[in-house]
């Protein structure tokens, strides 16, 4: 019997309050598809379309064209007709022709790093029949001429030919303008639309050899497959990389029918949030352009007019613009259009309680009628991102669990950093002002090319207006002004989603990018010259401005004190001194998971003797030199139990090889000779005895210790002592002293030994004791796999994945970066696993390792402490795991703290 197979569609269409998707299915649809397939179901007025799968992306990227065109051919020509059928006109007709967009759209957003086309559809007839329909010629031919600068930037590749040129298409319309004596796009005549669009074919035919494409189903084709392209393209290749989104998630493709904000004076479009993106604050907000059409916002070209009265006060305030003029230039949607901004209104509370999240809309008014074009959970600064979740909550649109899910761990990173210092403010010279379009403390010195970002170590990236092109240097550089563009320009959304401060529509700077200067009021500034941003204020100042140390106040300290209602596992600290480690506490950690002790040896008089004791031929030697370190370690030591008082402190013994402590340049080391009396040669010989092929695998860890035994009783000895001495000044401290990079159970052992010998010994001898435990890391796979011996000594696990992970895939710490990048480029690893757990491979020796070492020591206590702690992914597989603590860095330890958190509501979910 013959057995029909399910064909599983291609392509999805809504529209006409119906729709064949929905917003669950992000990953098919693409996130902006499967917002527009919603919105249509919930009743929200979108112009139909239809949506082509992600799928369709990766069977393009895998078949190539002709079998993916095949693959959806008939679908989408379905699909037109039913676009056909709801708006009652005909793809090509020309007389009643309909027009479309093609979108890109991943799965998440991807502000500008993918391709847009307008108006498709058109021709020099289908141009004439939308004139004499629409009767409006001044339209038909300003959608057209847009239609050519789009497709031929996007699909033919009409791109500016050097960073100093503009694009080839604004070019031949800043020529015109000045021929003409007129500024702005709209004060075209028709006559000088028609001329734009012969020169723009003209340009087109002399660049690629070929003519324009009349024929509209081969326009269409041409889109979709640079849609799929675009995935590929540069700009998204970066932001991809640089959120760790794989390559075989692919676009979906959203092609829908047009609507038009260039129609006259009844017209318009805009873009607006549910709530302030940059602040979190409860105010719809966003902007417009009268007789406008997409991209004219967002691309900052003309700088447009606030949404609601409230911003528009705010924006003429800021802008030092009068109140009569205000009204009269620049009146809000709500003032303007008071109906349809009652309209907006009604959806933006309608699409934000349907999402339970802030929304980044767009819209189109044509001839009055509204159409929303798009709805996405709007990006957001840490700041934004903290308060909406905690208003939400005491709003009551959602519960504490759903209110720690909406926080991205790793955007909490953004209220970590250092914030201008309040009386160096009040000092600064602020030269100019612009719109606070992503808050934030910036300062660096000017560049003004995106490529050269990263030319100073601090640089503030100063343009006219960004461009997606821009998103490398954006994210190099500290902060990022526009003289163009306002808070929902190209730069502000882009930096908002990066947490990075910015400064857009700063009308007053004159920027020349030949000359490499910025002129305001009279001043000049260079290229290299300092500049300052305050971001939340839009303040430009001159010169560099001091910093502070942030802290958790306000909503951020109320999430973190919900995160810790959930979180089970515990989070410690990395910190080698006393003051990491009271910044880490006042960031919560609850105990020091790994305090390296020999980055105290690298001070002055320290390393000194630490070098006496590397070159000490004797045993008697060494133990003499150590005996100089001794009380250093013991003070350090003090200070950090006293920081984390009532809470563990994992002290880890001596790790890195000896040869990262001697002198490798001739100078120091005949200083060396002459202070310890010795030849300069006896130097150089001990240097050259010290040299290792693979350091990383050579003498260091518990090795040390092993062959100079006189270095673990020395550490012993500091830390029993410093335990006593602070338990006598009533101080609670609890010490956990770790041996690093054991692979068999006797090389535990015999530290074990020497530790607990000498902490007895100073017991009897100071007549009084301390709790202490006794543990190792996990760092070398053996260890991992021998773990039920080891547990049967040690007190504690802490897994070092540093070591792990340069052990289990055989790449040395040391040298990875020579082949990494390149890996990570050609896809043969998705991510840095050095930054990443690998939980397929290094992960699945922690479960082993964590299993065995239970099986024969059923409450042993289990941790992390290599860079993985923080990292939000690896630290919920922690959690899975059932680790008592992960420890991280102190400024992730928030990060890590929700994250854990987090992993207990998901787990119970
Ligand atoms: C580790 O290997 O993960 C670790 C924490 O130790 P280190 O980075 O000091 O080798
Ligand atoms: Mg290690």
């Amino acid at each position: 019997m013959e057995v029909l197979q399910e064909v599983k569609p291609r392509v999805y269409k809504f529209g006409d309050k119906k729709a064949d998707g929905n917003s669950t299915m992000k990953n098919l649809l693409g996130g902006k598809g499967a917002n527009l397939a919603e919105m249509s179901s919930i009743g929200i007025p979108v112009p139909p379309g239809f949506t082509i799968t992600t799928e369709v992306c990766t069977e393009y990227n895998s078949l190539g064209k002709e079998t993916a065109v095949n693959l959806i051919k008939r679908e989408v020509e379905e699909s037109i007709e039913n676009i056909e059928n709801l708006m009652g006109t005909k793809f090509g007709d020309k007389v009643n022709p309909l027009l479309v967009s093609v979108r890109s759209g991943a799965r998440v957003s991807m502000p500008g790093m993918m391709d847009t086309v307008l108006n498709l559809g058109m021709n020099d007839e289908v141009v004439l029949g939308l004139a004499k329909k629409t009767n409006n010629d001044q339209f038909a031919w300003d959608s057209y001429r847009r239609f050519i600068q789009m497709y031929g930037g996007v699909v033919l590749g009409m791109k500016p030919a050097s960073k100093e040129d503009i694009d080839p298409f604004e070019e031949i319309m800043e020529n015109l303008k000045e021929k003409r004596g007129i500024e702005l796009d709209t004060e075209f005549t028709i006559q000088d639309l028609k001329d734009l669009v012969f020169d723009f074919k003209d340009a087109v035919k002399k660049r690629t050899g070929h003519d324009f494409p009349t024929n509209p189903w081969d326009q269409l084709w041409g889109a979709i497959i640079a849609v799929f392209n675009s995935w590929n393209g540069d700009r998204a290749v970066y932001y991809r990389n640089m959120h760790g989104y794989p390559a075989d998630w692919g676009t979906a493709v959203n092609v829908q029918a047009m609507v038009y904000g260039n129609m006259g004076d009844n017209s318009g479009t805009g873009v607006c949030f549910t709530r302030d993106a940059g602040t979190g604050e409860n105010v719809f907000n966003g902007e417009y352009l009268i007789n406008a059409q997409g991209e004219d916002v967002v691309a900052g070209v003309r700088t447009p007019q606030q949404i609601t009265k409230l911003g528009s006060e705010r924006w003429a305030e800021l802008a030092k613009v009068e109140e009569e003029d205000r009204i009269e230039n620049y009146p809000s949607l709500e003032e303007l259009m008071p109906s349809i901004f009652n309209k907006l209104n009604t959806y933006q509370n309608k699409l934000e309680k349907h999402y339970r999240d802030m929304q980044d809309m767009e819209f189109t008014m044509q001839d009055g009628k509204l159409w929303i074009l798009q709805t996405r959970n709007g990006k957001r600064t840490g700041a934004a991102m903290v308060k909406i979740a905690m208003d939400l909550l005491k709003e009551g649109m959602i519960d504490e669990k759903e209110a720690l899910l909406l926080v991205e761990p790793n955007k909490l990173d953004e209220l970590l950093h250092p914030i201008f210092d309040s009386k160096a403010l009040k000092k600064a010279n602020v030269i100019a002002q612009g719109l606070p379009a992503s808050p934030g403390a910036a300062t660096g010195k000017i560049v003004f090319f995106a490529d050269e970002a990263n030319k100073y170590k601090s640089s503030i990236l100063v343009r006219i207006e960004t461009s997606p092109e821009d998103l490398e240097g954006m994210n190099i550089a500290k902060g990022i002004l526009t003289a163009r563009g306002g808070m929902t320009s190209h730069a502000a959304v882009v930096a908002r989603g990066m947490g990075k401060c910015c400064i857009s529509g700063a009308g007053a700077l004159k920027i020349n990018y030949k000359t490499r200067t910025l002129k305001v009021d009279g001043n000049e500034y260079h290229e290299g010259d300092w500049i300052s941003l305050n971001g939340s204020t839009g303040n430009i100042i001159e010169g560099k401005v001091a910093t502070m140390e942030p802290e958790l106040s306000g909503e951020f300290a109320e999430l973190m004190k919900l995160s810790d209602k959930y979180a089970v596992m515990k989070v410690r600290t990395n910190a080698d001194s006393p003051k990491d480690a009271k910044i880490a506490r006042s960031f919560g950690a609850q105990g020091i998971g790994l305090t390296r002790t020999e980055h105290m040896f690298f001070e002055l008089d320290r390393i000194k003797a630490m070098r006496e004791m590397i070159l000490a031929e004797t045993v008697k030697g060494r133990k003499q030199a150590l005996k100089d370190l001794l009380p250093m370690q013991r003070e350090d030591f003090e200070g950090i139990f006293e920081a984390m008082e009532g809470f563990a402190v994992t002290i880890r013994l001596l790790d890195p090889p000896l040869h990262e402590f001697v002198p490798h340049q001739l100078a120091t080391q005949k200083d060396l000779a002459e202070e310890m009396h010795i030849s300069l040669q006896a130097v150089k010989n001990k240097v050259a005895e010290l040299e290792e092929f693979n350091p990383m695998l050579g003498h260091r860890g518990c090795r040390l210790g092993n062959t100079y035994p006189e270095i673990t009783e020395m550490q012993t000895h500091a830390i029993i002592e410093a335990a006593l001495n602070l338990k006598a000044r009533g101080i609670v401290c609890k010490p956990e002293i770790m041996v690093p990079l054991i692979g068999t159970v006797k090389e535990f052992e015999f530290q074990e030994k020497i530790i607990r010998t000498t902490a007895a010994a100073i017991f009897e001898e100071r007549n009084d004791t301390v709790e202490y435990l006794v543990g190792t890391m996990i760092e070398i796979p053996r260890a991992a796999l021998m773990a039920d011996k080891i547990a049967e000594k040690a007190d504690f696990f802490s897994f070092g994945t540093n070591d792990l992970t340069q052990m289990t895939f055989g790449y040395s710490r040391d040298d990875a970066g020579k082949f990494l990048p390149t890996y990570l480029e050609k896809g043969i690893l998705k991510v840095d696993p050095f930054e990443v757990l690998d939980q397929e491979g290094v992960g699945q020796l922690i479960v082993i390792g964590t299993e065995r070492g239970r099986s024969t020591k059923p409450n042993l206590k289990v941790g992390i402490c290599g860079e993985h702690g923080g990292e939000p992914s690896s630290v919920e597989f922690c959690y899975g795991v059932g680790m008592d603590y992960v420890s991280c860095s102190p400024y992730r330890v928030p990060i890590a703290r929700l994250v854990s958190a987090q992993a207990t509501i998901k787990s119970i979910k």
